[in-house]
């Protein structure tokens, strides 16, 4: 355990103080594609997910943050489907997108990557995360999987550290649609977990080289193809901001002080969750070793 005592408390701070608490304002079903649909969580503290109605059986990504947000997804599929969930993806470990994994598949395969099934059981050990019951991973992978549904593919997979060491993105190339996780909050700064924004931007470059037309985040209302690259360029303007003036000798201080975000005077930010320009820059601050 001694290992895990450095993460570990800035881990149960992030999750406690900021991750997951956001502001929403309806639930929301939206079909986004064939068989596919985006639901936005009403609640403030946990995540939106996206499900897959597929012939024989239905593929969840993210459960929401417990069991009663977990029920609220359930009877949100109910509404469409009756079909068994066969297959549940969690995007990362955050307790906000895999609280609900016991009630909306308690029967389903559960999918993460190697990274995120290694975190969740750590989760289990720490004593104020004893509410929760997690369900980790059953079948995980490093790089990638193309699950096999009855009429269609679908692609999940890891393109690199971004919000966290460890998040998957999951590919509709039928519906041109992905569901994103935590790596796009719409008209919002995010938070940042151990990743890394540098990986982050070209995940997201990635991502806009495919036919995607809808984007479901982690949180807040589904996105377009444009809302998706404007978060990207969010992160990409930041992120070579303080490139620029980190080599010109300013302090983290003056740096937080001097960015220019007018453009972005839109997003949504969170200074109680440390989800703000200033904050972010701190995090690119801190990631940026050798300016290049
Ligand atoms: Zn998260």
């Amino acid at each position: 355990m001694k290992a895990y005592s450095g993460w570990m408390s800035k881990y149960v701070v992030f999750v406690l103080l900021f991750c997951p608490l956001w502001a929403v304002a309806q639930p929301n079903v939206k079909q986004i594609g064939k068989g596919l649909y985006a639901y936005v969580s009403d609640n403030d503290s946990s995540a939106n997910s996206t499900f897959l109605v597929d012939g024989s059986g239905i593929l969840v990504v993210d459960t929401g943050l417990n069991a009663t947000e977990g029920g609220k997804l359930l009877r949100a599929i109910r509404g469409v489907s009756n079909l068994p969930v066969k297959y549940v993806v969690n995007t990362h470990y955050h307790p906000d997108h895999q609280g609900g994994n016991e009630v909306v598949g308690p029967d389903a395969t559960i999918i993460s990557t190697d990274f995120t099934r290694e975190r969740t059981l750590a989760l289990t050990k720490v004593p104020a995360m004893e509410s929760f019951r997690f369900r980790p991973a059953n079948l995980t992978f490093e790089k990638k999987i193309t699950l096999h549904m009855e009429d269609q593919a679908v692609e999940i997979f890891f393109s690199g550290k971004a919000h966290t060491s460890g998040d998957v993105l999951v590919y509709f190339p039928a519906q041109r649609a992905i569901a994103m996780g935590d790596l796009f909050l719409n008209k919002s700064s995010p938070a940042m977990d151990d990743g890394s924004v540098e990986s982050w931007i070209q995940v997201l470059d990635h991502v806009l080289q495919l036919p995607v037309e809808r984007a479901v985040p982690g949180h807040f209302e589904v996105g377009t193809r444009s809302d998706l690259q404007r978060f990207r360029d969010y992160l990409s303007d930041l992120y070579e901001q303080m490139k620029a003036l980190k080599k010109s000798g300013e302090t983290l201080e003056q740096v937080r002080r001097d960015i220019r975000m007018e453009k972005y005077s839109d997003f949504r930010q969170y200074p109680k969750y440390e989800a703000t320009f200033s904050e972010n820059a701190r995090t690119i601050y801190q990631q940026i070793d050798d300016v290049r």
